[in-house]
């Protein structure tokens, strides 16, 4: 059985995320997908900003689903940095313990679109680490992103805040981290899907050595591209990482279920059946490392 690291619901709204997108799947339709394919557990994560948002949900949207179906859906709380007075002195412990409190494992997905140094995003991760939240995140450029905590090429920003705070368990995401699987992106890759093989001295293995409180979110397109565009290399990294990724899709729309859905499963099953990776790999990366990072 899977546990999904990172999917999005909505209850009570028919509101598409963007422009000529699918509607948000309901906690029902996200626990029937779920059922088709073996996944038995989701952290699903809300959506509290309004960058490339038509929809903005409350984290009591996702209690109450959390709630609703106790057995499945695991809460995160999401934090945006410029809550209350848009400082970097806003006591955000004091809203991130509440949220603790009410049975939140984590925060996230963050998606405002703030540079990683912005004093407000460091305020956000100082009280994140007081109060020892692990963070799911979404990497952006300034080029091609409007969403996401915005970095410069090669991440030097988010390098920063690891080491400024080494008691966060950081769960990276999204195309503008897992580019930098491979040695050789550009500019104007970096924020897309690169295929091809994989050439040595990828940011990301080179981060999540030198870090072992950062993981990775194998969810959606980037994360399964990231371990397939180049499958010998891909099961080279989820061995050598073993400790350090998570099972998960990005689900957020019924239309989902014949790709984002399958992807990453898929891949993995798949080693498994082929020896290329181990029974205890599978195991980690498809629940037991979520386990751990959040305390189950
Ligand atoms: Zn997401």
């Amino acid at each position: 059985m899977f546990l999904d690291i990172h999917v999005h619901t909505a209850s009570n709204s028919d509101l598409p995320l963007a422009e000529g997108e699918e509607v948000v799947a309901t906690p029902e339709q996200l626990v029937e997908m779920f059922d088709a394919v073996g996944i038995d557990r989701a952290v699903v994560l809300p959506l509290v900003t309004p960058e490339n948002a038509m929809l903005v949900q409350s984290n009591e949207e996702i209690l109450a689903v959390a709630d609703r179906h106790p057995d499945r859906f695991i809460p995160f709380c999401n934090i945006d940095p410029r809550l209350h007075k848009n400082s970097a002195d806003t006591d955000l412990s004091f809203v991130i313990n509440h949220y603790k409190d009410k049975g939140c494992r984590g925060i996230g997905e963050l998606t405002s679109n703030l540079y990683f140094d912005d004093p407000r995003v460091q305020n956000l991760f100082h009280h994140a680490q007081q109060c020892e939240m692990p963070l799911l995140f979404h990497v952006a450029t300034r080029e091609h992103d409007t969403y996401g905590l915005i970095d410069d090429f090669g991440l030097p920003r988010f390098e920063k805040s690891v080491q400024a705070f080494p008691g966060i368990i950081w769960l990276c995401h999204s195309q503008a981290w897992w580019a930098f699987i491979s040695g050789d992106v550009t500019e104007d890759e970096w924020g897309g899907y690169p295929k091809g093989p994989v050439v040595e001295g990828g940011r990301v293995v080179e981060l999540m050595r030198r870090y072992p409180n950062l993981y990775g979110d194998l969810s959606a397109g980037s994360g399964y591209n990231a371990v397939s565009r180049d499958p010998e290399f891909g099961y080279w990294f989820l061995n050598e990482f073993q400790d350090q990724l998570c099972f998960g899709t990005d689900v957020w729309a019924v239309g989902q279920r014949d790709d984002r859905l399958i992807w990453l499963l898929e891949f993995l099953t798949d080693a498994l059946a082929r020896g290329k990776i181990s029974q205890a790999v599978f195991d980690k990366i498809a629940r037991k490392n979520a386990e751990s990072v959040l305390k189950l």
